[in-house]
């Protein structure tokens, strides 16, 4: 069905009258089996014609060939907005959208050579003396009954807890809180009461209480039931309490709780270390005594692709390969494994190729960022062995060193010579001047956009005045560095001893009231210094904690985003303690210059918020000033409705049959996760009641399908939503909808959400920020814009420290520490620091030429 013949005599996708969300009436033609680049300023409708029209439209198609029934129950809401698309082959969509993934799924699963490298294993391994049978490739996974290790069920860490994590000061009583880890407030009362009951002294100071009964209050699994009479109350009525040890309080809490803050709380009283049976791999005995090549399949796994590839090429290269015998101990030299690593060899490759090179197969897919994801399905889509395919991709350059954007064409351009067609939303101009075709789309964004300037050979588009990205495809000389002031540097933070990922002993210092860039190939260490050393070391001297030393991560929001319980539930904190936690332990020697920071705020690329109840409005918090607008007309006091009522998050005012989304899932056979909207309310979220109190002759319903840019107009007699929409406008998100639910926006947007919410802050003191690759997602334009933003940040007195790809941003920063030389083990160190122009003299970087070429 997906074999299109690529080679009808009219090679061109024909759209006719698409309309879809800015679009105005386009009519566009793009070439099939060709690379075409989709450009624009953010918000020009780019995406609403690659994604939102094409893509969309073939998918489309692709239902309603496999299943008219369903096509009906999901129509609603998915059909684009276009007259006729003509010559449109099945599409097939690679966009950065974090979805949820499981906290199990890792390189190796979403590539699959996980499977390959099990097989391997199970066939063309070395097994012990005495095993009667070969294993099966399932007993090589930890996600599996037959391979997990039974000790830790195949989660490779062990918690303990000990009187030291559990009793802060043993000095204290029970009375006055000796049990850190028990709950405070009236539970904590509660089990107090209870322990009295059991007949425990609980004014005694802890450390005075006899052995015994220490370790029956913090480890016991029995939880006698007493009763209680409430002392101080004298109207509550006596009830039974039940007792829980502080260690089984705590386990409780990290098995069952849905709460994020309860987990962590509780996660400060609890040692995680690798489980001492299988080392930390979530492996049985059995299958850690197989090896190939002289590895473990655990050992394997915690390797870079890199060199997992030279341990296997010596297999791929035999010559006097043997047929496979079921009861030989060892498989290693037969045509079964030649085949298998011959497989693995190429496909690794690709990956390589892509950049990737430095990610070990067991590395867990939430650590990595949204462009590693994009390429590594990227890659596994090569191995398709699909034709006569759109691939749509989302800026497949994001996370790229220049270094590596040259393979990633090579990557694209074999994915059209197998006969497919590559349109990519790219923002990269050196990528775009390497496509074939590029469609321009604007000039500005939102109603200010939506048409198509130009399609057609690349050098054509120097010819199209309105463009706004001519100017950044066809530089004139000098156009790239912006003229500054030099700025002094008010300070030096300074890190000594570094150790964690494939920082090694690192010593690093970065200026403090300066721009600086952190840059270096993917891989080289860029986000570990800058978004887990760096924020750590001053996170803990700004809460007292000392030098980082021994800690596991956490994954969690520094600036605090406020999340629901479902929510957290999906955040887990699972992540942090899988197989790869071992190699993230952060320990720090040595810190300078801590004193001179007063605040650290983190803008990073994670979502605002993981289901659709969360939007910029509510983020920003500019929603709550605009439901107390709301509360406070006429007919509101009338019928007594409060800010409240005006919430699709609580019952009450939203409308009921949706709870407050606008959609409900409908449940299908073989499409997982398809929405339609809400037939009670259509999409509106709220109940009819609610939706007849206007505001200046809008709904609360109508505030949220508003622009930043139209609200800016219709909130400006709300002084604390219109700051808000004011700082939005200013980071470039005028096109954005209130009510766009979080899971909709991309990393990009995410992040400058956040920005923006920083700067309507009123600041004191000096502030570091902290942010991992802040362009990605935007258009030279919108860079401009952003740098802009920075700059008055320092300008403030604040210090901002990037990690960057852009090398105009780069060239713009104050200072440069350029990490590398390469990926993984062959990174992590600081090869050059300086200002750029002295950054760009190293010989030794290979960020150096770029840069040299960007200051031009
Ligand atoms: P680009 O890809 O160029 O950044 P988009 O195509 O995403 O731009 O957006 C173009 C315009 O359409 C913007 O004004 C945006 O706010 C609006 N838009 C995008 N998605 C939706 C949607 N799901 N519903 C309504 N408007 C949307
Ligand atoms: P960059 O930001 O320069 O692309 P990273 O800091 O993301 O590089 O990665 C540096 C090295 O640390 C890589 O080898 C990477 O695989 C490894 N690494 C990064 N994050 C983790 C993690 N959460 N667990 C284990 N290894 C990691
Ligand atoms: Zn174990
Ligand atoms: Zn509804």
């Amino acid at each position: 069905m997906l074999n299109n013949t690529p080679t009808t005599p009219d090679a061109f996708v024909r759209v006719r009258g698409a309309n879809e969300n800015n679009l105005r009436d386009v009519d566009v033609d793009v070439p099939r089996d060709a690379i075409v680049a989709f450009t624009g300023v953010s918000g020009s409708g780019k995406s609403s014609l690659a994604f939102g029209t094409i893509f969309t439209e073939a998918q489309r198609r692709y239902l309603e060939s496999v299943a008219p029934y369903a096509r009906r129950l999901i129509q609603q809401g998915h059909d684009p907005h276009v007259e006729s698309i003509t010559g449109l082959p099945p599409a097939v969509a690679l966009q950065q959208r974090r979805g949820a993934p499981s906290s199990r799924s890792s390189v190796g699963t979403v590539t699959t050579l996980s499977n390959s490298l099990r097989m391997l294993f199970s066939r063309a391994g070395t097994f012990p003396e005495g095993y009667a049978t070969r294993l099966d490739s399932d007993a090589f996974s930890p996600n599996t009954v037959a391979g997990a290790c039974p000790e830790c069920h195949g989660v490779g860490v062990a918690r303990t807890v000990t009187e030291d994590t559990l009793v802060a000061d043993p000095s204290l009583s029970i009375r006055d809180g000796a049990i850190t880890a028990w709950p405070g407030a009236w539970q904590g009362k509660n089990l107090r009461d209870i322990v009295i009951a059991l007949g425990y002294d609980v004014d005694r100071p802890w450390r005075d209480l006899p052995r015994e009964d220490r370790d029956w209050l913090l480890f016991t699994d029995e939880q006698p039931v007493v009763q209680i009479t409430p002392q101080r109350d004298r109207v509550a009525k006596p009830y039974n309490g039940r007792f829980w040890s502080a260690q089984k309080y705590v386990l409780h809490i990290l098995a069952d709780s849905s709460s994020q803050t309860m987990r962590a709380k509780v996660l400060q009283f609890v040692r995680s270390g690798p489980c001492p049976v299988c080392g930390g791999t979530g492996l049985r005995q059995e299958a850690l005594a197989v090896t190939f090549a002289g590895r473990t399949i655990a050992e394997m796994n915690a390797l870079p692709l890199t060199e997992l590839a030279e341990v296997i090429r010596p297999t791929t290269q035999l010559t006097d390969a043997a047929p496979a015998l079921p009861t030989n101990r060892s498989g290693e030299h037969t045509d079964v494994a030649v085949a298998i690593t011959t497989d693995l060899l190429a496909r690794i490759g690709v990956l390589t190729d892509l950049g990737l090179g430095y990610l070990g197969l067991g590395r867990v897919t939430t650590t990595l960022s949204p462009g590693e994801m994009q390429r590594l399905r990227l890659a596994t889509q090569l191995r398709s062995g699909l034709f006569g395919v759109v691939y749509v991709l989302d800026e497949p350059s994001a996370g790229l060193h220049p270094a590596d954007a040259e393979p990633l064409m090579e990557v694209l351009e074999q994915l059209k010579e197998s006969g497919n067609s590559v349109f990519i939303v790219e923002h990269n101009m050196d990528l775009v001047r390497k496509a074939d075709w590029v469609v321009d789309v604007g000039p500005a964004a939102g109603t200010g956009g939506g048409e198509v300037l130009y399609s057609g050979a690349v050098a054509g588009l120097a010819d199209v005045e309105q463009s706004v990205t001519r100017p950044f495809l066809f530089p004139e000389q000098g156009d790239g560095a912006v003229e500054r002031p030099v700025r002094e540097p008010k300070g030096w933070l300074t890190v000594e001893g570094v150790t964690v990922h494939n920082l090694d002993g690192l010593d690093a210092s970065v200026p403090l009231g300066m721009l600086v860039a952190v840059t270096g190939v993917s891989g080289s260490g860029k986000s570990t210094l800058v978004s887990r050393v760096l924020r750590d070391v001053v996170r803990d001297h700004l809460n007292g904690d000392g030098l980082p030393g021994g800690s596991v991560a956490v994954d969690e929001d520094v600036d605090g985003a406020e999340g629901t319980a479902e929510e957290s539930e999906e955040a887990g904190l699972s992540e942090a303690v899988l197989p790869d936690a071992r190699a993230d332990v952060l320990t720090v020697r040595d810190a300078q210059g801590l004193e001179h920071v007063d605040r650290l705020v983190q803008v990073d690329q994670k979502p605002i918020g993981r289901t659709p109840r969360s939007n910029l409005a509510t983020y920003t918090g500019l929603f709550d000033a605009v439901r107390s607008a709301f509360a406070a007309t006429d007919l509101a006091r009338e019928r007594g409705y409060t800010a409240g009522r005006f919430s699709f998050n609580v019952a009450g005012g939203r409308c009921e049959t949706c709870l407050g989304e606008g959609f409900v899932s409908v449940e299908l056979l073989f499409l997982p996760g398809s929405y339609g909207k809400c037939p009670e309310c259509h999409g509106a979220r709220y109940n009819d009641e609610t939706l007849e109190v206007t505001y200046d002759g809008r709904s609360i319903a109508d505030v949220l399908a508003l622009t930043v840019e139209d609200a800016a107009e219709a909130l400006s007699g709300i002084p604390a939503a219109a700051r808000s929409l004011r700082t939005l406008l200013d980071v470039g998100l005028g096109y954005l909808r209130l009510g766009q639910p979080a899971t909709e926006l991309s990393g990009g947007e995410a992040q400058r959400i956040k920005l923006a919410t920083e700067l309507q802050r009123v600041r004191r003191g000096h502030t570091l920020y902290l942010l991992d690759e802040p362009t990605t997602g935007l258009h030279p334009a919108d860079v401009r814009l952003l740098l802009g933003q920075l700059e008055s940040l320092v300008d403030s007195g604040d210090s901002v420290v990037i990690v960057e790809h852009d090398m105009d941003v780069v060239a713009s920063a104050d200072w440069v520490v350029d990490l590398g030389p390469s990926g993984g083990d062959a990174g992590g160190r600081v090869v050059a620091s300086g200002t750029p122009v002295d950054v760009a003299a190293e010989a030794g970087s290979r960020t150096a030429p770029y840069l040299a070429t960007a200051l031009g």
